[in-house]
């Protein structure tokens, strides 16, 4: 990769298996945000740039769609192997740009790989089925098709993982790809542009980087795009819907949340308290799934908050590159401004803070903020009824489970929501009345991508991972096979007799 003459990284995109600069030849800046410094210029692509790696994913396509599923298959396992051998460049690169632990980017490449062997195969095995024909002589099968050029716009929370989500079924439905990173992390993608090159054929795999009113907007409306799969705020997947339903195109959306976890009164508490200070403050709350309405049982929520207060005390904020840290910096400057006013309204509102609220003296340098437990919150606060993207979590009381169930339910969102009990009932009722794309009873935020993920409500639009992951991506053709040439008694001129019984 070339330098910048200050020294800066200055990778390329990656269109049809070449490295290009923006046709315009600008660029622009990405920030290390533990640091505060620019550790990348990278280009800045607008219009023409989406043209020309539209243009070059539709030539592709052609080829990897035709190619038999068992050479794909095998391509696709050899880029999830290329992720592990570049293991630690794609953590650190991940690390740098949005500010991760590395503990937690080097498990987050590692599961990019193990979902790249799992779409190979299920690609490879799953290419429709057949129905009972209408009558004999005929075969009736469906063929799962792929859509055709794929654009892929991701945030900047997980960008590696997220990418992977939308990359690996949408190659092994056999369509092409053209991503767009988060402008805030493009640099892990652009690695994996270059590790694409090497291994896939040229096209199929393409990374553009830019910002979102501008190469992102130019993807979404130009008419060699056929299917945009989206991942962000719900204010941005609104605007792409929008485009997209101007032009007919399918569209998937992956949204914001603000995921209740419940603590009922009949567990061990300290467990409880445990799980909930890591789904809350996990890469600083910065998760679509964090646990970001933590609503507690009236007669354990005293004790329950000390020990919650008193294991996010103990959480280590420092250099994410180093040993022993558990929280990294928030990811921009912008992101901390926002939680900051989110906190103050809170305060104007009445609602005290435990710990936190403030930016750790210890760290001069950084986007830091401390994690923060609230409490005295009304249902109505700004901390219950919008989305907190970061490390601030409101403490209610309820005074049952059907009490925590309407209150899990008052947001407009529905992506994930959990429960820590131990009684079968409070389970069971609260996983079929609380509206979310995944429910996790006593272990919060544990994904599994064999089984599928997504929203209900204003939280998104379709499934990833799984099966239903796969599906996004192709479209079922219905082929229907007379075995011989021959004259239908349903066909001109009627007989008034004997009718137009086509399917008997
Ligand atoms: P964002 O909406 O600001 O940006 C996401 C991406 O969209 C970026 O690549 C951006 O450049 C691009 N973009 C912005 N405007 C665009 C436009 N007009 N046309 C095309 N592209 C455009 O979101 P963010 O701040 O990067 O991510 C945080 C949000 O993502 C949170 O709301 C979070 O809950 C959500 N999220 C959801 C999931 C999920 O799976 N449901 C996962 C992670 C994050």
């Amino acid at each position: 990769m070339s330098v910048t003459r200050s020294g800066l990284q200055a990778p390329r995109m990656w269109l049809g298996g070449e490295p290009i600069p923006a046709l315009s030849g600008q660029t622009f800046e990405v920030i290390n945000p533990a640091t505060e410094e620019a550790i990348a210029e990278v280009p800045r692509a607008g219009a023409l740039d989406a043209s020309a790696a539209l243009d070059v994913a539709s030539e592709a396509l052609r080829d990897w769609r035709g190619m038999p599923g068992i050479e794909r298959a095998g391509l696709l396992h050899g880029f999830a192997a290329a992720f592990r051998s570049h293991k630690e460049r794609l953590a650190t690169l991940i690390t740098q740009e949005m500010g991760r632990p590395l503990v937690e980017t080097l498990d987050e490449v590692e599961w990019c790989a193990a979902i790249y062997d799992f779409y190979a195969e299920l690609g490879r095995g799953n290419q429709g089925h057949t129905v009972s024909p209408g009558q004999r002589g005929q075969t009736n099968y469906v063929v799962k098709e792929p859509f055709g050029v794929v654009v892929a716009i991701t945030p900047w929370n997980y960008p590696l993982l997220l990418m992977t989500w939308k990359t690996a079924p949408a190659l092994a439905a056999g369509n092409t790809v053209v991503v767009k990173p988060s402008e805030l992390s493009p640099l892990s993608s652009l690695a994996v542009g270059e590790i694409a090159a090497g291994l896939l054929p040229p096209g199929t795999l393409n990374i553009v980087t830019g910002f979102g009113h501008e190469v992102g907007s130019a993807l979404v409306e130009h008419a060699r795009t056929d299917l945009i799969t989206f991942t962000g705020s719900t204010q941005t997947g609104k605007r792409i819907a929008v485009a997209a339903a101007e032009r007919l195109k399918k569209v998937h959306l992956e949204l914001g949340g603000s995921d209740p976890l419940i603590v009922c009164d009949d567990v061990d508490l300290d467990v409880a308290a445990r799980a909930a200070a890591w789904s809350a403050f996990l890469n600083n709350g910065q998760v679509c799934t964090s646990s970001k309405r933590l609503l507690v049982f009236d007669h354990v929520y005293e004790a329950f908050v000390d020990k919650l207060v008193e294991h996010t005390r103990r959480l280590r904020l420092g250099n994410p590159m180093g040993p022993d840290v558990d929280l990294g910096p928030m990811v921009s400057a912008s992101q901390r401004d926002r939680l900051e006013a989110q906190v103050a309204q809170a305060a104007s509102e009445g609602v005290r803070f435990r710990t936190g609220a403030a930016r750790p003296s210890h760290l001069s340098r950084g986007w830091f903020y401390e994690p923060t437990v609230a409490i005295n919150v009304g249902r109505d606060s700004v901390l219950m009824k919008d989305e907190v993207f970061g490390p601030v979590r409101p403490v209610v009381r309820v005074e049952d489970l059907d009490d925590a169930i309407r209150t899990a339910n008052q947001t407009p969102y529905g992506l994930g929501a959990s429960l820590f009990t131990t009684r079968l009932d409070r389970a069971m009722e609260a996983s079929e009345r609380i509206r979310s794309g995944t429910f996790w009873i006593n272990d919060p935020l544990t994904d599994n991508h064999a089984a599928p993920f997504g929203g209900m409500k204003a939280s998104g639009l379709g499934r990833e991972l799984g099966l239903e992951g796969l599906d996004e991506f192709r479209q079922s053709k219905h082929v229907h096979l007379n075995h011989r040439v021959e004259q239908k008694s349903y066909w001109f001129p009627y007989n008034w007799e004997t009718g137009r019984n086509k399917n008997s």
